[in-house]
């Protein structure tokens, strides 16, 4: 992993007092109770602070009172766009995942308050901290962060923390960029933008969809970020004709078997059960043959462990060891496409095994459907492609 300096030692001790008292004494009982189930569970990512402060509706303020004085213009824009990247998350039908964040003049009504503090938590070496008790507190560490990336970023930290995620680790599991929900990081270790395992998490925690969605964008609402693709000759973000929301994904193979794919961390994952979905059509009336091909793969997770920067199991999930390397395809479905839009399920449950930490889920749609004039590949169109968390 990267370079830590002192400031990481600071944010490790700030990041332990996250959520204090309310939120994460609950988060202890959770754990006690669910690590005598499942010794390696490491407790973070996914939700297992159920009651988090906000309700799904959050109004904040700036507070120019706190120890480290008055907001400056650039710190504001940076926080304000921190935060609005949650307001960004859109559920498969295109709606917000989080339904209200807005900033306010002033106190009253549970708003958050959002300060300047040189000692957040009560340390100097912290970054960030957040609470809920009492309204809720935002505390951001002028002294540390200095850059309006920075705040940008630790803002969106410690809002996620507001909304009810935990930890995740540096690197995300789709594109390698340092998560949002990362911690145990140096101030300098950001990303512009929400990471895709957060995006992700909070879709699961947040959206619609029951069974909950597994996949960050799975409908395409926010364009192609989060989705990778593979031997593709066209690709096309379209608005007509989606099979829900506004926005469906259209794709060519080059060759047989090109693919679209996502990558989703999914901690404390042990024990739970999954399966996959995707809506599907092809867009020509002309005769074809071949499948289109839904898969779930997964791959094991190891956290190593790392007294300065545990969790509750005494593992770090900073440091992710993957002891099988390669993937192991867990579901498959396949269907022959017509221009009607019909959903594809693999709905054989594959249960995560409880001695992992932790789990990389991908979703696969592959297509070998061609013309059977003999003139090419013929072009699918998907939309809502999701893994679901089927629970216990
Ligand atoms: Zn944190």
């Amino acid at each position: 992993m990267g370079t830590r300096g002192w400031d990481w030692l600071g944010a490790l001790r700030g990041e332990a007092e996250t959520l204090r008292p309310f939120n994460w004494l609950l988060g202890l009982v959770l754990v006690a109770v669910t690590m005598a189930m499942a010794p390696s569970l490491v407790a973070d990512a996914f939700p297992v602070i159920e009651n988090d402060c906000s309700d799904d509706t959050i109004t904040y303020y700036f507070d120019n009172s706190g120890s480290g004085g008055a907001w400056a213009s650039w710190q504001k824009t940076a926080a304000r766009g921190g935060f609005a990247d949650w307001s960004g998350v859109l559920d498969w039908d295109g709606g917000t995942v989080v339904n209200s964040l807005v900033e306010v003049g002033g106190p009253g009504g549970g708003a958050v308050n959002v300060e300047l503090d040189t000692s957040p938590g009560g340390n100097p070496g912290t970054l960030g901290y957040a609470e809920c008790t009492g309204g809720a507190t935002i505390s951001l560490n002028p002294t540390l962060i200095t850059q309006s990336l920075w705040m940008e970023h630790w803002a969106r930290h410690e809002m996620g923390h507001l909304l009810g995620l935990e930890h995740t680790g540096n690197d995300d599991s789709q594109d390698g960029s340092v998560e949002t929900m990362a911690t145990c990081t140096s101030v300098d270790t950001v990303s512009p933008g929400l990471s895709q395992d957060d995006s992700g998490n909070i879709t699961h925690k947040k959206g619609d969809l029951d069974p909950e969605t597994i996949h960050a964008n799975a409908g395409w609402e926010e364009g192609t970020t989060f989705w990778g693709y593979s031997n593709l000759a066209y690709v096309n973000l379209s608005t007509t004709n989606p099979a829900d929301g506004a926005r469906a994904l259209e794709w060519r193979p080059v060759v047989p078997n090109g693919l679209i794919y996502q990558t989703m961390n999914y901690a404390a994952a042990g024990g739970f059960t999954i399966d996959a979905r995707t809506n599907h059509r092809k867009l020509s009336s002309s005769p074809t043959s071949g499948l289109v091909t839904l898969q779930i793969l997964v791959r094991q997770v190891t956290y190593a462990s790392n007294p300065q920067c545990s969790y509750p199991t005494g593992k770090d999930q900073n440091d992710r060891i993957y002891v099988q390397e390669s993937w192991t395809t867990v579901g498959v479905q396949t269907a022959a496409p017509t221009t009607q839009w019909a959903m594809l399920t693999e709905s054989t449950p594959y249960t995560i095994s409880s001695l992992w930490d932790a789990a990389d889920i991908r979703v696969r749609v592959k297509s070998n459907v061609a013309y059977t004039s003999g003139s090419g590949m013929a072009t699918i169109a998907t939309d809502t492609t999701r893994a679901r968390d089927q629970g216990f």
